[in-house]
């Protein structure tokens, strides 16, 4: 028995071991990634169901020719524990700049959300990776949209007011993504001036089921109070013809997901965009 738990432990060494070697691997491959140019952006575009405005999230991706294609949800938290994230934020800047330059037809009118990393909650770190950026561009802030996840902000409220109210005053929408899933979420919309918020895919994902009625009253609700308090509404992860029906019948501003459209590379979405409206 004894044996058994120690061989355990040794497995639980060696695993922990493995996943280190893993990071410091991503970690050396991502230093290459940038200094080679691989990283790319992909575009998700987003349906407002009232207007069929639409706007787009800037999604980061990494196609390396070493470890294959790997997810954000990999490699941004490696990178958020070096400063390598400020590298990948700048480059992430850079190219949904250049892609508005040269696409003004798919911009005209359109907002680009742009995710921003906890970690990079310091003004001077955004003058220098946004702003920049922007003003090297001459890209007008009131296209680009600033995306902060929710739990991020709570860690720190103060330093997440200062910095919100900083992204305001730069000319940035800044919206809270992945809304509901912290237990605080109530209190940002008390302290935080923001544009909007988007509901997080755990409460569209289900919607649709039979026995959904908790989770319709949860988003109900949310959307009801996020209109009183004159915040726009966008439902993530919307994947099927009921879900979308439901969340416009419930008066949610804007809907995202592969119902609508994958992310895709921009030379990809006019073409994707027609498909769908042609239907
Ligand atoms: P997120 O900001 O919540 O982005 C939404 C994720 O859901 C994206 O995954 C998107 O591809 C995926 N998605 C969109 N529609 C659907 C759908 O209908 N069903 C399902 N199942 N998934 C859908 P992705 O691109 O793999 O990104 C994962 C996360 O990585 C993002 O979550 C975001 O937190 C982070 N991320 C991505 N790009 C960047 C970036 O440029 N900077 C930073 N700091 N984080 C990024
Ligand atoms: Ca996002
Ligand atoms: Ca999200
Ligand atoms: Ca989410």
């Amino acid at each position: 028995k004894r044996e058994g738990r120690n061989s355990i432990r040794l497995f639980k060494k060696e695993n922990q071991l493995q996943e280190h070697i893993d990071e410091v691997i991503m970690e050396a491959e991502l230093h290459k990634a940038l200094e080679e140019d691989e990283l790319t952006v992909y575009y998700q575009p987003k349906l407002n169901t009232q207007t069929n405005e639409v706007h787009y999230e800037a999604l980061v991706r990494w196609f390396s020719p070493v470890l294959g294609t790997v997810s954000p949800l990999k490699f941004i938290p490696v990178a958020e524990k070096t400063t390598l994230i400020q590298d990948v934020t700048k480059t992430v800047v850079r190219k949904v700049c250049q892609d508005l330059k040269k696409y003004p037809e798919l911009c005209a009118s359109a907002r680009t959300s742009i995710n921003l990393s906890a970690v990079l909650f310091e003004a001077d770190l955004i003058n220098r990776l946004f702003i920049d950026v922007i003003e090297a561009y001459q890209t007008d802030p009131s296209k680009i949209e600033i995306e902060i996840t929710e739990n991020m902000l709570m860690k720190d409220p103060i330093k997440g007011i200062e910095i919100v109210n900083h992204l305001k005053e730069l000319g940035f929408r800044v919206v809270i993504d992945d809304f509901g899933v912290s237990y605080s979420s109530l209190n940002y919309l008390r302290n935080f001036s923001l544009d909007g918020i988007k509901i997080d895919r755990s409460f569209i994902s289900q919607i649709d089921q039979l026995d959904s009625e908790k989770d319709i009253s949860i988003v109900h609700f949310i959307i009801q109070l996020a209109k009183k308090l004159n915040l726009h509404v966008t439902a993530e992860g919307v994947e099927t013809k009921e879900q979308f029906d439901i969340l416009t019948s419930l008066g949610c501003h804007e809907i995202q997901g592969y119902y609508f459209s994958r992310p895709l590379p921009v030379e990809k979405i006019q073409s994707a965009l027609d498909h769908f409206f042609n239907y």
